[in-house]
């Protein structure tokens, strides 16, 4: 009768204590469970990517960088060099994935076009088997795994603000031209103000309480009615050709609600202009304005020195910031200071890097110990109807999936 009540006790707390799972630091992260949404930030030294698996387990692939020019002022390659940052996503997608019987990407989402978030493919990266793309970053991941949706800011003439001709960008339309005609890809540009272009696509009917909310692209933002939307970029042949916008200004941003948990990212959107230039080019502003309040949200740019501005850290008021590092300047001294600034906002915040640069830390003074996590793949894991959330982080030094921290549970702000 004793050793019954015991072990009732024991298997009550492990289900209560992580929704369901039973995630312990050094054990294996547990696979993914319906009801349940999940944001992988993948670490791999060499720019950004994420993971989304939504409460029906619909995918989502924000970004597959892959910078391949490095010098000391960057990361290491996580978990090593032995394999191009596409195949350790692809693979890291395949073990997040190991719920479903075929791992598949419903969509692909690009925020913008650099190296560090579509990949570099250059004379020295392989053709892929059709002989159409060379393979690195998004290219590599989509030649590996099925896409549905692929979302970017371009599509289809890839004109704007002038004709996209770089190398890597050449080579990803040739990828999507390839995988539109012979794979039954289907490409969209991304539309601020909508909220119907990405949804749940296994079962949308069980989970009303979510939404994916394009925000912002090309400098088109929602303004917070409908699906209505305005240009914060004043008509080009206003403006000298200085000024115009850079591909960052362009980014695509958006927010993810499921019940009372929000979550914003906004590729590497400027909110610190530098200096003289115009004041248009603060789009964090205007994104603030329809974005916050959120609970968790990756840092805009990195946390790079132009991103992270007052008005949008105090609007947002996150209680987890995430920081997708491949730089010493990420981030910078002066926006470390802001998200941890009481003045901002009250309250509590954790903030984890992917994986902190040794010259972050030597110039941030003491960054180190106040992160709640300096190194590691970020997995924010909401719970069924989005009241709270943890974050787990995941070894990735090596591909052991062992869980090294885990912080909350947090509960949701509500909407
Ligand atoms: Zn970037």
């Amino acid at each position: 009768m004793r050793r019954a009540s015991r072990f009732r006790i024991v298997i009550v707390m492990a289900t209560c204590g992580s929704f369901g799972f039973a995630d312990e630091v050094g054990q294996e992260i547990s696979p993914w469970m319906p009801g349940t949404m999940e944001i992988h930030q993948i670490s791999t030294g060499r720019g950004n990517s994420g993971l989304y698996i939504f409460p029906d387990g619909t995918t989502l692939l924000v970004d597959a960088g892959e910078m391949i020019r490095k010098t000391e002022r960057h990361t290491p390659d996580r978990p090593d060099g032995t394999r191009r940052a596409g195949e350790w996503i692809t693979r890291y997608i395949r073990h997040a994935l190991r719920h479903a019987p075929a791992p598949v990407l419903d969509y692909a989402l690009l925020t913008h076009f650099h190296e560090d978030h579509i990949g570099e493919g250059t004379q020295d990266s392989p053709l892929a088997s059709n002989d159409a793309y060379r393979l690195s970053g998004i290219t590599e991941v989509g030649d590996k795994l099925p896409i549905g949706t692929l979302l970017d800011r371009g599509w289809p003439e890839y004109s704007f603000p002038t004709p996209q001709t770089a190398g890597f960008i050449t080579n990803y339309r040739a990828f999507v031209t390839w995988k539109v005609a012979n794979a039954g890809l289907k490409t969209e540009a991304f539309r601020p103000g909508r909220n119907d272009q990405v949804t749940l696509r296994r079962n949308a009917k069980a989970y009303p309480e979510f939404e994916f909310r394009n925000l912002g692209a090309n400098g088109i933002i929602w303004t917070g009615t409908g699906t209505e939307t305005r240009s914060c970029i004043p008509p080009l042949d206003t403006q000298p050709r200085g000024d115009w916008p850079d591909e960052n200004l362009l980014s695509i941003s958006f927010r993810i609600r499921y019940g009372a948990f929000t979550y914003f990212n906004g590729g590497d959107i400027r909110g610190v202009p530098y200096s003289g230039a115009p004041g248009w080019h603060d789009l964090e502003t205007p994104i603030a304005k329809v974005a916050g309040p959120a609970d968790a949200a990756i840092l805009n740019h990195h946390g790079y020195l132009d991103s992270m501005n007052a008005t949008f850290v105090s609007a947002l008021q996150a209680r987890v910031w995430v920081i997708s590092v491949w730089d010493s300047a990420h981030p910078t001294g002066s926006v470390f200071q802001r998200l941890l600034s009481s003045r901002l906002y009250p309250g509590p915040r954790d903030v984890f890097a992917t994986d902190l640069h040794e010259g972050a830390r030597l110039v941030v003074g003491g960054i180190e110990k106040r992160l709640a996590s300096a190194h590691g793949h970020i997995v924010i894991r909401v719970a069924p109807g989005g009241k709270e959330y943890r974050v787990l982080i995941v070894d990735d030094s090596s591909e052991s999936h062992r869980i090294t921290k885990i912080s909350g549970p947090y509960a949701s702000k509500g909407k």
